[in-house]
C-alpha cells in the first residue's frame, strides 16, 4: 500500500540545459549516449573501434549504445570486411534529420500527458499531509480516514489552483511551440 500511495506524490520536473539534439537523445535513448552522439555529430562513417577508443569505453558498451541509437533510427551504418582479419567492421553515421521528427513527437506526447494531468487536477480533490509525506486523491484519503498513512497526521484538503495555473502555462508554451513548428513546415512546402 505504501508504494501505491507514494506514486501520487508529484515531482517537479528537472531543469537542465541541453541542446535539442541532446534532449532528444537523452529522452529516447538515454543520457549515457550523449557523449557518443557528440562524437558522431562531427564525423561520418566512424568505426566502432575508433568510437570506443575515443569514448575510452569497452567496445561492447559502445556497441550497446549504437544499437539503441539504431533502434531509435538515429544512426545508420555500413559494414566493410577487414581484408586482413576477415571480419566485418561497422562504420556509423549520425542520422540528424530524425531529430526534429522525434522532438516533435515527444512534444506531442508531453502535451497529451499535461492535458491528462490537468484534467486530473481539475476533476479531483487532493489531500496533503502537513509533513509532506504524500498527496492523495479524495477516495484514497477517505480510505485512510483522512489520516496520513505514514505519520498519522490529519490530512488537509489542498488548494491546487496554483498547480493548475502552472500546468496550463506549461501547456500553452508547448502548444505554441507545436503550432509554430507546423507553420514552419507549411511555409517550407
Ligand atoms: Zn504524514
Amino acid at each position: 500500500m505504501k508504494k501505491q500511495t507514494k506514486k501520487t506524490v508529484q515531482k517537479s520536473p528537472k531543469k537542465e540545459t541541453k541542446s535539442p539534439i541532446e534532449e532528444v537523445v537523452a529522452d529516447v535513448v538515454g543520457p549515457d549516449v550523449i557523449a557518443l552522439v557528440k562524437i558522431l555529430k562531427i564525423q561520418q562513417n566512424v568505426s566502432e573501434f575508433k568510437l570506443a577508443a575515443k569514448m575510452k569505453q569497452e567496445i561492447n558498451t559502445v556497441r550497446n549504445m549504437l544499437y539503441r541509437l539504431y533502434n531509435a533510427n538515429l544512426v545508420s551504418f555500413i559494414r566493410k570486411k577487414d581484408q586482413k582479419k576477415g571480419w566485418y567492421i561497422y562504420y556509423w553515421t549520425f542520422n540528424g534529420k530524425q531529430i526534429k521528427y522525434i522532438a516533435a513527437d515527444l512534444k506531442k506526447k508531453k502535451a497529451e500527458k499535461l492535458s491528462e494531468r490537468l484534467a486530473r487536477e481539475k476533476n479531483s480533490m487532493f489531500y496533503n499531509c502537513k509533513n509532506k509525506c504524500l498527496r492523495l486523491e479524495f477516495e484514497q484519503a477517505m480510505d485512510f480516514e483522512f489520516k496520513c498513512p505514514e505519520c498519522g497526521n490529519l490530512l488537509e484538503q489542498e488548494d491546487n489552483s496554483l498547480k493548475i495555473k502552472t500546468i496550463e502555462k506549461e501547456m500553452q508554451t508547448i502548444q505554441k511551440d507545436i503550432s509554430k513548428e507546423q507553420r514552419n513546415k507549411k511555409n517550407k512546402k
